[in-house]
């Protein structure tokens, strides 16, 4: 096992000039191929359908980051038949061969990093510490799949217990046609993981990124071209979700769906997978990665410097546009004051504006649904709780909402319910270790969740009935490293999937057992 065992990707020295410096030059390096068109990709040739959406920078309405052709229903159908096309061959290549092209498309990126961090910068939003951290778990995807699929490939040679009447062999085989559907958020690292995980495993894939982060995409599709993939193992099909998104989830072809974003969004994709097409003659499996109302908890007896760095860190990093983003703060009665006070302080301190400039630790909101549904909230929240400090918004030049914190929120409001995905934190006080676990329990979610406590009663408490998919103990809750810690909730954050995890390749296989009697 240890064979296959390796370091991840690590993450740049943002205190180094020569760091800084190279960051600049990618910035000045995608600047110059900005406002370019894409085409899509269907069988490995270029289509365009002159149906174009145009991808801004978030942080700068004028600046267009890129123009690319919108399928249509008639080309997703062509994808589809693409994929089909080329399943019947990319099934039958050996395993380290497909894990060979992961490896590949991973030094690629690994060449080019400072060259996608930047165009995530522009086109995401994304603060360079950020575009950094989701380069390099993209990579960390691609080379942690496939070693993945180099172990199970071994584990196909073991045969089962044994007689002398037969021979036993249990093997995993690929399951078909996914439809992969991506969010924004983590619009490089996301797409690799959940597009390579599919490929690695013998599946050819219909991709449909997310609306906003098209460009970014687009650059993927190339780097799996220039490290072999073969034409029609995965089809580009960018379009819109309701439209090209749900043909994809209910064609009768479509074997499995694997789908990250919303809950709303997941829940109607299961609901489409589940209703049997004509012709169809398999149950579709949904991998379904959605939403968080993610909470930390600060025990009566804890470092609260480290209580009120990892809240702030947690909620304000990418503008709380991460699933895994902390949105509520759950304290002891005991210490509370004191941390809503440090919470507030460093809040303050937050600069935010263009990511271009590396000052800003925050960058704008993704689009203009995001900034309504946002600033929405904040109107419900100063209802709902008292504002400490933020509240603002600014729409002139990009989708700008400051880093906002509200205290006294009730378990039940809404501010503390629903997940508002950007820059806002609700604080509510409990009187127990106790009833703090009970309002941490107390949505319909459970992606991440951290505890910052130093007793170790409470700790090994939390370990037990804190009903999350990711539990961090003393440190932020978001940050997951693939091959570390798995990352993926439970109730309706999703379907219990683990990506970067050891069982997640098997979710995009079916196994087979043969016996052939002597
Ligand atoms: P979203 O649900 O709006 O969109 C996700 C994808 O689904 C997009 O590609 C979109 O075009 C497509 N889509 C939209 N409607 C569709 C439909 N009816 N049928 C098929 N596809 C459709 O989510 P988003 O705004 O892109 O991403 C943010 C959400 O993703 C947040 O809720 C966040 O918590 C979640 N998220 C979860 C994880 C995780 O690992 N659990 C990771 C990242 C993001």
């Amino acid at each position: 096992m240890g064979l296959y065992k390796y370091k991840t990707e690590p993450l740049l020295d943002f205190t180094s000039k020569e760091v800084l410096q190279k960051y600049e030059e990618a910035l000045k390096f995608v600047g110059g191929y900005l406002g370019k068109t894409y085409p899509l990709i269907i069988d490995g040739e270029f289509v365009e359908t002159n149906d174009l959406y145009t991808s801004l920078n978030p942080a700068d309405h004028t600046q267009v980051i890129g123009k690319i052709h919108q399928a249509s229903i008639e080309n997703a159908e062509k994808a589809m038949e693409s994929a089909l096309k080329a399943f019947e061959t990319w099934k039958k290549v050996k395993a380290s061969i497909r894990a060979d092209v992961l490896f590949k498309a991973a030094a690629i990126i690994r060449k080019r990093k400072y060259e996608f961090s930047a165009l995530m910068t522009f086109e995401a939003g994304k603060p360079w510490p950020e575009a950094d951290a989701d380069t390099a778990e993209a990579i960390d995807f691609l080379e942690y799949y496939g070693r993945q699929m180099l172990l199970l490939e071994e584990s196909d040679k073991l045969t089962l217990s044994r007689r002398n009447i037969e021979r036993n062999e249990f093997k995993y085989i690929p399951l078909g046609v996914a439809a992969v559907i991506t969010p924004w958020n983590f619009p490089l690292a996301i797409l690799a993981g959940m597009t390579s995980a599919a490929v690695v495993a013998g599946n050819t894939v219909l991709l449909k990124p997310a609306i906003t982060t098209q460009v970014i995409a687009y650059k993927f599709m190339e780097v799996l071209k220039e490290a072999g993939l073969p034409k029609g193992v995965v089809n580009f099909i960018p379009g819109d979700g309701p439209e090209i998104g749900e043909f994809m989830v209910k064609h009768p072809k479509t074997r499995f769906v694997s789908f990250t974003g919303s809950k709303n969004v997941g829940l109607s994709i299961n609901q489409t997978a589940a209703t049997p097409q004509k012709g169809q003659i398999w149950i579709k499996r949904v991998i379904a990665e959605m939403g968080g109302k993610d909470a930390i908890l600060v025990d009566s007896d804890a470092d609260l410097e480290l209580a009120a760095e990892s809240i702030v860190k947690s909620t304000f990093g990418f503008s709380g546009q991460k699933c895994s983003a902390c949105s509520r703060a759950i304290i002891h009665e005991d210490v509370y004051d004191e941390v809503v006070e440090m919470v507030k302080e460093k809040t303050e301190k937050l600069t935010y504006g263009n990511p271009k400039d590396f000052s800003n630790f925050m960058g704008p909101l993704t689009d203009e649904k995001a900034f309504n549904k946002v600033t929405s909230y904040i109107e419900i929240a100063k209802n709902e709780g008292r504002l400490l400090t933020g509240g603002t918004a600014n729409k002139e030049m990009g989708w700008f909402v400051s880093p906002t914190v509200f205290a006294d929120c009730a378990p039940n409001s809404r501010i503390m319910q629903e997940e508002v995905f950007g820059p806002v934190l609700a604080m509510t006080k409990v009187k127990s270790f106790q009833e703090g676990i009970e309002v941490a329990n107390n949505t319909e979610y459970g992606l991440t969740g951290a505890v910052i406590s130093n007793n170790r009663f409470n700790l090994e408490k939390a370990r037990e009935e804190y009903h999350v998919g990711n539990l961090y103990l003393n440190r932020k809750c978001t940050g997951a490293i693939v091959g570390y810690q798995p990352f993926g909730g439970f109730n309706n954050s999703g379907t219990d999937s683990k990506a970067g995890g050891p069982d997640y390749l098997l979710l995009h296989m079916q196994a087979k057992s043969i016996s052939e009697w002597l």
